[in-house]
């Protein structure tokens, strides 16, 4: 892409209304636009930062053996009767009334809505194990939408939900979903904690969120600082196997990590002294176990092996991807902007050239641009006619990896600039070597 050619609409002040850091660098680097009260417009570099995020979630959904579909954003109100939601959810609950007076209402979850799919196809255990998901917009209207996309009203969600024959089958479905959560945070470059939390309007025996923790995260979170040293990493993992999903469970739920509505004094104090850790977290997903809840009142059966109907074992898991974005930022930034991993970036690389009009620097411009792109790579080529100073400050506020200084006193020499964002280093290179180095 080039600037001269996309909309960055980048802003020079801070916005005195945003009172947290991704809230300010998001608004700043031109990704989101409110357009009311928790209801944001997604810019093209917001846009592409979530679409990444979105891609990141799907691939590993799928790798963990779950199915995409897709569900609508406004729902009828009687299925939420039926599983006796409609009323005990609150205000929080967007409430609409068609023209012929009909109830409805902006889906905030799911549960619902996929029970009465399943029950309305299938039949028996043989179609099962069997997991559903989708990414898709959901409204709450939160009392206090604040921090920009951190606590929106209208939010993009994955929400995922299991349907087993039986308790042990559904909590292998919830320890898949850990994993592959576990994963899914670490491409992005997140450390994201699982602890024991409280189950709250959706109901159930078994939940864990994620967190990553930060000072500006809205729960209160206990943990055994043992627990951060933990990673997934690359390791191989067999979804289908019960064994090696509840290892991975175990391991990362072994040591004490709890949020404050599940939070225990007496079993906190018993961590050693210098491993106890009180601080803050970001939400960012979350998975549940609830067994019968909703295919009972629903009547969601499925025929045993024995000839009997029996109502399946379900869960839901929820991943907050408009919220991630935020919570990126927060534990990746610096005084000048954004440092986005590698994983999410909107553009892996930004190529600025300090003399646009010069042939000699828009030709190495332009072949920066075409190699990159062969190797199919997104760059981000800043061809206006500006002051460097300019340049620079939009690309590190923008926080792509690597930026790729072009300038007639270097090419004198055959080389540019290669700079790190992360580290701030800079090395001068060959432009070959350049992209090389990049990709
Ligand atoms: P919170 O405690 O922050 O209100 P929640 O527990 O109500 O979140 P869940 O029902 O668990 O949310 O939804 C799954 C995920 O969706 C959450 O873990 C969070 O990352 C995201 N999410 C929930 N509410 C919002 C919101 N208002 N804005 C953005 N993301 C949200
Ligand atoms: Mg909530
Ligand atoms: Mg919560
Ligand atoms: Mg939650």
């Amino acid at each position: 892409m080039r600037l001269s050619r996309y909309f960055l609409p980048v802003l020079k002040e801070t916005p005195a209304d945003a009172q947290i850091v991704s809230h300010r660098y998001m608004l700043r680097a031109g990704m989101i636009k409110q357009a009311s009260a928790g209801i944001y417009s997604w810019l093209p570099l917001g846009y592409r930062v979530l679409r990444r995020i979105e891609q990141i979630v799907h691939e590993e959904q799928q790798r963990a053996g779950h199915i995409p579909l897709l569900m609508p954003t406004l729902q009828s109100a009687d299925l939420w009767r039926e599983s006796g939601r409609y009323d005990a959810y609150g205000p929080e609950m967007l409430r609409i009334r068609d023209r012929h007076d009909r109830d409805m209402l902006f889906g905030p979850t799911n549960e619902e809505l996929i029970t009465d799919i399943f029950r309305s196809y299938v039949r028996s255990y043989k179609d099962l194990p069997m997991t559903l998901y989708h990414i898709q917009w959901k409204f709450r209207d939160e009392v206090r939408p604040r921090f920009g996309v951190m606590r929106g009203r209208e939010f993009l969600m994955k929400d995922g939900y299991n349907f087993d024959l039986t308790k042990e089958d559904a909590l292998h479905a919830y320890n898949r979903h850990l994993v592959s959560y576990l994963r899914t945070y670490e491409r992005m470059g997140l450390q994201a904690i699982p602890m024991r939390a409280d189950s709250g309007p959706i109901g159930g025996d078994d939940t864990h969120e994620f967190l990553v923790l930060a000072e500006t995260g809205e729960s209160e979170v206990f943990y055994d600082s043992e627990i951060t040293d933990l990673k997934f990493g690359d390791r191989e993992i067999d979804y289908d196997s019960v064994e090696q999903c509840q290892a991975v469970l175990e391991e990362f739920t072994s040591r004490y990590a709890r949020t404050d509505e599940t939070h225990d004094e007496e079993v906190f104090n018993r961590i050693p002294e210098d491993r106890r850790r009180v601080a803050r977290g970001i939400e960012v997903g979350q998975i549940f176990y609830f067994g019968t809840k909703y295919s009972e009142p629903m009547g969601a059966t499925v025929q045993g092996p024995d000839g009997k109907q029996v109502p399946v074992h379900m869960g839901s898991h929820g991943i907050g991807v408009s919220r991630l974005l935020g919570a990126i930022i927060e534990a990746s930034h610096d005084d000048k902007g954004i440092i986005w991993p590698e994983g999410v970036t909107p553009f892996h690389v930004g190529i600025v050239n300090l003399k646009q009009g010069d042939d000699e620097a828009d030709a190495a411009c332009q072949a920066l641009y075409d190699g990159f792109t062969a190797l199919g790579l997104d760059p981000l080529y800043d061809d206006r006619d500006e002051r460097a100073g300019g340049k620079f400050a939009t690309m590190d506020l923008i926080g792509l990896p690597w930026r790729i200084t072009v300038g007639p006193r270097g090419l004198k020499n055959g080389v540019v600039e290669l700079t790190s964002r992360r580290t701030g280093e800079s090395e001068e290179l060959p432009p070959e070597e350049a992209v090389r180095r990049v990709a």
